[in-house]
């Protein structure tokens, strides 16, 4: 569970993290590999989202994932980009978010992921939402916690850590002596 006033401070600002759809970089699942190794090339972006013709969310294009097509058995062949479409290369196993969202499910997606894509209940793409965007909230509430949340620490949680730290040092001591006696 994510702690109340961290979810809190998230929802007043939910509007500043999420890239809206048209401001991100797309091609279309219908393009074909040598358009999309121009745009990938353009925004300079490492991957970007694939949409049909209904701005529906169809999979993730990298620029790895073109150039890895065009890999034959004797080296680099780019002729092979003008006969193959986006949605035939691209990634589909992704995780997508569906709106409204949990904080909880971004921050832990956002572990393994640089960006998430965010869909609608119909699969139309509404943004996407950055490790950079989250991170800067992140630092935007490190500096404003306090002004908006009396803070103070609790002394039976803080014990207890202190209590498991001793622990662990004392075990980790006792099988340093042990391994030593056992040497000698
Ligand atoms: P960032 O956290 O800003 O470095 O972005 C992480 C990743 O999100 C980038 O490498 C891109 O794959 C994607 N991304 C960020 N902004 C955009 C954008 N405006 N259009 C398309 N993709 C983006």
């Amino acid at each position: 569970m994510i702690a109340k006033v961290v979810e809190e401070m998230f929802s007043q600002r939910k509007g500043n993290y999420l890239i809206p759809a048209e401001l991100v970089a797309n091609v279309s699942e219908t393009n074909n590999l040598n358009h999309a190794l121009l745009v990938l090339t353009k925004v300079k972006y490492a991957k970007i989202p694939v949409l049909d013709q209904d701005q529906k969310l169809k999979g993730l294009l990298s620029l790895a994932m073109i150039t890895e097509t065009m890999l034959g058995l004797n080296g680099i062949d780019p002729s092979r980009l003008n006969r193959m479409q986006v949605k035939e290369v691209m990634q589909t196993d992704f995780p997508r978010i569906t709106a409204p969202y949990e904080l909880e499910e971004i921050l832990h997606l956002l572990v393994d992921q640089p960006f998430l894509a965010v869909v609608d209940e119909q699969g139309v793409f509404l943004g996407i939402i950055t490790r950079r965007e989250i991170m800067k909230e992140v630092n935007y509430f490190a500096h404003d916690l306090e002004k908006q949340y009396l803070i103070k620490p609790n002394p039976g949680y803080l014990q207890e850590v202190n209590d498991r730290q001793a622990a662990v040092q004392l075990l980790a001591h006792k099988r340093r002596n042990h391994s030593a006696k056992i040497r000698r």
